[in-house]
């Protein structure tokens, strides 16, 4: 059947030339980086300059990059791994994460509390989600252990002013971390000065899924999260998944290739898709911030539906979009980064995700934006 997907926000296909670059290390290529024969050597050499090209992207030094099998491990060695150092050398026991945050930091940073003592607190932010920065730099005195703030946001798009935040946290001297996840080939990232830790994984920019990357400021000292062998710096163990280090280097350098011309192809598509949803849908209101979002993130709340239901009418209609919220088939509990937009529970629970992609065509666009509002006022009529 025809289907337009819509949800590239949730993942995206592999790149066809990434997957060509991958392919040999399954099979030939095969060797153990750790080990000491030609074998290992060519895998190691490999991983290395996989490693290379992604610091020079991020213009960071190569030591600085860990890699590790996701956003979510990524989230959790940052927040959990400094945490855990910064309480053993200084006593610092708070951990300040903002209310908007993937559940990748916000499960870490509540498990810290509940099962470590540590004290979480939450960075206040304005009904599009942006961190207050006065209230913010209020919270700093006393004993921070870390500061975590989303740079993207995978539910509403809104982009955070990451580097006022990472210039306030760094003039306290206070580890600050980003979850990028959803802003990494969104966003020209460049490391330096910005932040400690940077969160990001492949498969939300047309790499493979299960590899992400963090980057640590070469001086902030961590705790592993996963103990064991010596690799990445001693702060991640177990054997390198060599094909998809190969493949998430590969897909950054190549979010990099027309990337002005893929970002305004990205902002056009989503402006149509903003503007037509206001204007046909009644009582629909974008979530988010409307300026400061991610180029191909459209979100919305439309008001006396489920939007459960409405992503599962979409997709018999032969669309695949999101709910953007975390809440399943038969969970009808909303949103709690809706929530904490002051949007009130009723209204949470009709949101609705639109994100689109390289493949995205005006055509689906159009046709998209013809169907829905006949499919929502079947909801509606129900
Ligand atoms: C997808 C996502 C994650 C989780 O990343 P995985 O690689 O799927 O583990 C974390 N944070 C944000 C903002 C995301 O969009």
């Amino acid at each position: 059947m025809y289907n337009t997907y819509l949800d590239y926000a949730a993942t995206t296909p592999v790149d066809d030339e990434v997957l060509e670059v991958m392919l040999p290390y399954f099979n030939q290529k095969f060797g153990n980086p750790s080990s000491v024969h030609r074998h290992g050597q060519q895998a190691e050499g490999a991983v290395e300059s996989a490693r290379e090209s992604i610091a020079s992207l991020l213009e960071c030094e190569p030591v600085e990059i860990i890699f590790t099998s996701g956003g979510s491990e990524s989230d959790n060695l940052a927040i959990r791994g400094t945490a855990l150092a910064r309480r053993s050398r200084m006593n610092a026991n708070r951990v300040l994460i903002t209310p908007v945050e993937h559940e990748a930091v916000g499960r870490t940073a509540r498990q810290l509390q509940d099962l470590y003592g540590f004290k979480l607190e939450y960075i206040p932010v304005d009904n599009f989600g942006v961190v207050k920065l006065p209230d913010f730099k209020k919270m700093l005195a006393g004993d921070v252990a870390i500061v975590s703030a989303i740079y993207g946001n995978n539910e509403i798009g809104t982009i955070n002013p990451i580097n006022e935040i990472g210039q306030i946290c760094s003039e306290m001297g206070i580890p600050f971390h980003t979850d990028a996840v959803q802003a990494m080939g969104y966003v020209e990232i460049k490391a330096k000065g910005h932040f400690d830790l940077l969160s990001a994984g492949a498969h939300k920019f047309y790499g493979p899924k299960g590899v992400g990357l963090l980057y640590k400021n070469r001086n902030l000292k961590i705790f592993p999260t996963q103990t064991g062998g010596a690799q990445e710096m001693g702060l991640r163990a177990g054997t390198h998944n060599v094909p998809y280090i190969i493949g998430i280097a590969a897909a950054l350098v190549k979010t990099r290739r027309d990337f002005e011309k893929l970002q305004s192809q990205y902002a056009a598509h989503r402006d149509r898709i903003i503007t037509g949803i206001i204007n046909r849908i009644e009582g629909a209101t974008l979530t988010g911030h409307p300026i400061s979002r991610l180029n191909n993130h459209a979100s919305f709340v439309i008001n006396g539906i489920d939007g459960n239901q409405l992503v599962m009418a979409l997709d018999i209609a032969g669309y695949s979009c999101s709910s953007g919220s975390a809440c399943k088939t038969g969970n009808p509990e909303p949103s709690e980064v809706l929530l904490a937009l002051g949007i009130a529970p009723d209204n949470a629970k009709g949101s609705l995700r639109v994100t689109v992609g390289r493949d995205t065509t005006d055509e689906q666009i159009t046709k998209f934006l013809e169907d829905i509002p006949e499919i929502i006022s079947r909801l509606k009529a129900q």
